[in-house]
């Protein structure tokens, strides 16, 4: 795009005429151009009629046939952990064990003894050693550092002797190897420590890479999935910190804790939470059987788990009603749906119709409907 720029004001306190483009919009389906007046819309229009505009603006940018469309919203993000994986050492192109190791010492070189490494991608399967590194490989290439290494199918790990030590007990849980890679309990403990030690500069730094990498994306608006189940206090509110003081996307907190009172409530708009929502469990999952079902899996004798039944969805979305907090639910299979929908009845049926409409209560995930 070619432009013409009289230089004065701040970027943010400019008015720019963008021409010769298509500009989406529901107010002119036809329109071409379009003019920003202090980072608002001022008005969109056609060719012909944005030349009265051409000679009071200071900047005017031909848009060459661009596309114009208002900023997108991802509505359900785990910004650090988005973060972690771009930031992350990405071993999947690694052709050789000695190869991966070369990796793991590359991207250790010159870090924090603090930071915690964490990778993810590697397959000793497709490696002509046909074995995956041993703990003092890892320790040497890690130089000591906390190392979480899950394998490309993120149901085992390998890890450094320096993460192990982050926890206490864990050669006693099932799924402990001293040289093999770890799975079940052990695995899941291991995983919990790489990430509660980060320390917060990785984790700002995690968390600007996501932001960033949103921004590049054409995201202007970020939901924040959080919860004390899948995230942290401190994550969450230094996330909403974070991009409160930076340009960048919009970020807008769902906090995934039950409310009951406005006691409740209130601790969730300290948190600087817009919503009792987000990733607050109705079911599980598809994928490991625990989704919640009205008739049992095809592949497995049973109908997944109940985490909320409607009784606590009506209690949930009562509370949040009055207190004027969004509520929302992570509900996947057609049973855990159902069990919202009834849930949402019940509480319209005690605040009114209206009422619960106007809170903008949602559903994450709403993977399986039933025809009614
Ligand atoms: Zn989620």
């Amino acid at each position: 795009m070619s432009q013409s720029t009289a230089p004065q004001s701040a970027p943010e306190h400019r008015t720019v005429l963008l021409r010769g483009g298509d500009v989406h919009s529901p107010a002119d389906p036809f329109a071409t151009a379009m003019v920003v007046e202090r980072g608002h819309v001022a008005w969109v229009g056609s060719e012909g009629a944005a030349d009265a505009f051409a000679s009071g603006v200071d900047e005017v940018v031909d848009l060459e046939g661009a596309l114009v469309t208002p900023a997108f919203t991802d509505a359900h993000v785990h910004t650090t952990a988005t973060g972690l994986a771009l930031t992350g050492l990405d071993l999947s192109g690694a052709r050789t064990l000695s190869e991966a190791l070369g990796l793991v010492r590359a991207f250790a070189k010159g870090r924090p003894a603090g930071d915690v490494l964490l990778g993810h991608g590697w397959d000793s399967a497709r490696w002509p050693e046909r074995r995956h590194p041993s703990r003092a490989e890892l320790d040497g290439a890690a130089g000591g550092r906390a190392l979480y290494l899950p394998r490309i199918d993120v149901h085992s790990a390998i890890v450094t002797t320096a993460l192990l030590d982050l926890v206490p007990g864990v050669t006693a849980m099932t799924g402990y190897h001293p040289d093999a890679p770890l799975t079940g309990d052990a695995h899941h403990a291991v995983r919990a420590a790489a990430h509660g030690a980060l320390p917060a500069a990785q984790r700002a730094a995690a968390q600007r890479a996501a932001l960033d990498h949103a921004a590049s994306l054409g995201i202007g608006s970020v939901h924040e999935c959080g919860g004390p189940e899948i995230s942290d206090e401190e994550d969450f509110t230094s996330l909403l910190a974070l991009a409160a003081e930076r340009p960048g996307p919009r970020v807008l907190g769902l906090w995934a804790e039950e409310v009951a009172d406005e006691k409740d409530a209130r601790r969730i708009r300290e948190l600087g939470a817009i919503g009792a929502a987000g990733d607050l469990f109705v079911d599980g999952s598809l994928g490991s059987h625990t989704a919640c079902l009205h008739r049992p899996y095809a592949d497995d004798p049973h109908t997944g788990t109940a985490h909320l039944d409607a009784a606590r969805i009506a209690a949930h979305v009562t509370a949040c009603t009055e207190a004027g907090l969004q509520a929302g639910f992570h509900a996947i299979g057609d049973a855990a749906v159902t069990a919202v929908v009834d849930g949402i009845r019940a509480a319209a049926g005690t605040l009114g119709l209206d009422r619960i409409r106007a809170a903008r209560h949602r559903v994450e995930h709403a993977e399986m409907l039933t025809p009614e």
